[in-house]
């Protein structure tokens, strides 16, 4: 028998409630050990193959007075991106089996939150046709470990994306919350039960109400959280449904 119980913030980041449960999960817990095993060797054998296509496909695509007709541009521009997403995809696997082993491990330094955001947002536009408005103070800097970090803005704004419905638009905002530095990334898109939100964040969840019309291995949250939590900050998320979400995560100053 296990207990789960995670902490419920409210919008100033201060824990209001616990929510949790009791449940028997003797075989979860092995079917899960079983999963966990598979996915480490799987991403580990994924990744060597997968980098030296990359760094085909790169160099294909470097070569001055290309010798190819404009399909061929085409054909090596595609799998330049379908390759990327699988690195991206591998990677979450190989996040989530050093996650396991406790193993990731952080390089910190100090840099600007905002000019950072920037930086991720102008890469995401310009693949997206997305209006992404950015907003709040510009001075902010933490000690963080920047790489991480941008993991997790890149994966609220892709969920953002992915969940977005019609909407185009996603508003990213920077403030100081009393010893933290907060960033909250809002979409206007399908937003998520009141059920679900306590258990976004778990490993493999995904809520049942937008269907399996969307792709994903529920890990993207999961790994945000244990990136954020191993900077000693704090992860949630406020929405509604049919107007939207709001996830955020602070992070000490
Ligand atoms: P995945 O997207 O691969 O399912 P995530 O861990 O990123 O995994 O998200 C977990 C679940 O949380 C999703 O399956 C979805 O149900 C819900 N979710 C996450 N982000 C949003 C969002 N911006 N709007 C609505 N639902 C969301």
């Amino acid at each position: 028998i296990q207990a789960h119980g995670r902490p419920r913030y409210d919008e100033n980041g201060n824990a209001n409630r616990m929510v949790g449960m009791t449940a028997d999960i003797t075989d979860k817990k092995l079917a899960e050990q079983r999963k966990d095993d598979f996915l480490s060797v799987a991403s580990h054998e994924l990744k060597t193959p997968l980098t030296s296509v990359k760094a085909s496909i790169q160099l294909l695509n470097r070569i001055k007075d290309r010798p190819y007709s404009e399909t061929h541009v085409k054909l090596i521009e595609q799998s330049d991106k379908s390759i990327e997403k699988m690195c991206m995809l591998v990677d979450d696997l190989l996040n989530m089996s050093r996650m396991g082993q406790d193993q990731l491990n952080l390089e910190c330094n100090t840099f600007n939150i905002y000019e950072m955001l920037n930086s991720s947002c102008s890469h995401i536009r310009f693949l997206n046709e997305y209006e992404i408005i950015l907003s709040g103070d510009k001075t902010l800097e933490v000690f963080a470990d920047q790489h991480r970090i941008d993991q997790v803005v890149v994966n609220f704004v892709n969920n953002a994306i992915k969940y977005g419905k019609d909407s185009k638009r996603i508003n990213i905002e920077t403030e100081a919350v009393g010893e933290f530095i907060k960033v909250s990334v809002k979409d206007f898109g399908q937003g998520i039960p009141e059920s679900a939100i306590p258990f976004v964040f778990d490993r493999y969840y995904r809520a049942d109400h937008l269907g399996k019309s969307y792709s994903g291995l529920g890990l993207g949250l999961f790994i945000c959280s244990e990136i954020i939590k191993k900077h000693s900050g704090k992860i949630g998320v406020e929405s509604k449904i049919g107007e939207g979400s709001t996830f955020w995560f602070m992070l000490p100053k």
